[in-house]
């Protein structure tokens, strides 16, 4: 096993859930969101604990992911969240997937693939209400997919829905703005389809996007993008070993570029772990890693496949000693979020930047 791991818990993904659950009430569905291999946590290991869960959906974002979820034998409910090509959707109805659809090309190869597979499809409609991303931007073309869809009663519309671009803002007037372009498209569709709206951020903050279910995502795996008092903790840390120890003389810099110069002896230690484990470059010489508890910044630039830190005041370190990237150790705790502001991004991307080379280990300790 390599020095550098990501460690997933499970049952912290599944007391999120719970949160979640609680949160919403019992009359909102929820879905789950798995895509981008479960935001870097493991697509299966965590689609499996949402089904333990009892989530009433998962999401993906692109039908190769919902296959792969078939085949491990989950088989929960899957939207797909995007249009797919003709070769896609041919694969998601084979695969019991169900559809986004915004366009009459979308319909026209739901139906293809149905009479191809000998399965009904099933479609959410999606629904542009301003982030201008996908969905029907224009309230009146509505009408026409829904007379497209007549035509094809294997292609069986079951739920339509929007996304919202500023939920998590201060401002809700955009959030606000949406939700009644929403409610104006959706008086357009028959009655009992399954409406959803709101990710994490509405979902957490505005009860009155909540419609049928909720589509929730970063919030599951511990990181609310918006302040909330449901209890909801990070699923993944991040470790790393010592495999070099050494003191620094004032004047010796530290790593390419000599980008940092001692002017006190220092002890630094040389970490297994580099951009190449998507440990980012955007780091250097800002972030801090944990070792026997306390803060012990990074000495100059991150290298591809080693780190160095400061270990003067850790205390007790030798070869294999233990230092935490992401995670609590002791009173101390680095989280994504902390990452996320110092390279200027969010939780998202720090997530997702932990790259194939780490393995991730499976806690569940319920
Ligand atoms: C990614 C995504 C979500 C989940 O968003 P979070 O902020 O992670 O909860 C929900 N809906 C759509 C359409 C998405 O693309």
């Amino acid at each position: 096993m390599r020095q550098t791991i990501a460690r997933i818990h499970l049952d912290i993904y599944r007391d999120n859930i719970r949160a979640m659950r609680e949160a919403i009430g019992p009359d909102v569905k929820l879905m789950a969101v798995v895509k981008s291999n479960a935001y870097g946590h493991g697509l299966v290991q965590i689609a499996q604990a949402a089904q333990e869960e009892q989530v009433d959906f998962l999401a993906v974002a692109i039908a190769e992911e919902g296959v792969i979820l078939r085949q491990a034998g989950i088989d929960v409910p899957i939207l797909v969240l995007e249009g797919l090509s003709a070769q896609s959707t041919r694969q998601a109805v084979l695969y019991g997937l169900t559809l986004t659809v915004h366009t009459k090309e979308h319909v026209q190869n739901a139906y293809a693939a149905s009479k191809e597979c000998g399965k009904p499809a099933d479609v959410h409609l999606k629904l542009d209400t301003g982030m201008n991303r996908i969905g029907v931007k224009d309230k009146e073309e509505i009408p026409q997919l829904l007379d497209l869809l007549a035509t094809m009663p294997q292609v069986r519309l079951r739920g339509a829905f929007t996304h919202f671009a500023c939920a998590d803002n201060a401002d809700q007037g955009m959030t606000d703005a949406q939700l009644a372009r929403f409610f104006k498209m959706i008086e357009l569709l028959p009655k009992g389809l399954l409406l959803h709206a709101g990710a994490s951020s509405a979902a957490l903050m505005r009860p009155d996007t909540r419609f049928s279910m909720v589509r929730v995502g970063i919030a599951l795996y511990g990181y609310p993008p918006v302040q909330t008092k449901v209890k909801l903790r990070p699923v993944l840390s991040w470790e790393t070993e010592i495999i070099h120890v050494k003191e620094i003389r004032p004047g010796d810099s530290v790593s390419y570029g000599a980008t940092m110069t001692a002017n006190r002896p220092r002890k630094v230690a040389t970490l297994a772990v580099g951009y190449g484990d998507g440990y980012k470059r955007l780091l250097s010489n800002k972030v801090s890693v944990l070792i026997n508890g306390k803060r012990c910044p990074v000495l100059g630039t991150i290298c591809m496949d080693q780190t160095m830190v400061d270990i003067t005041d850790a205390g007790p370190v030798e070869i294999g000693s233990r230092a935490v990237l992401i995670g609590r150790d002791g009173e101390e705790e680095i989280t994504a979020e902390e990452l996320a502001n110092i390279a200027a991004t969010i939780s998202y991307e720090v997530l997702l930047s932990i790259s194939s080379r780490v393995p991730r280990t499976y806690h569940n300790e319920l």
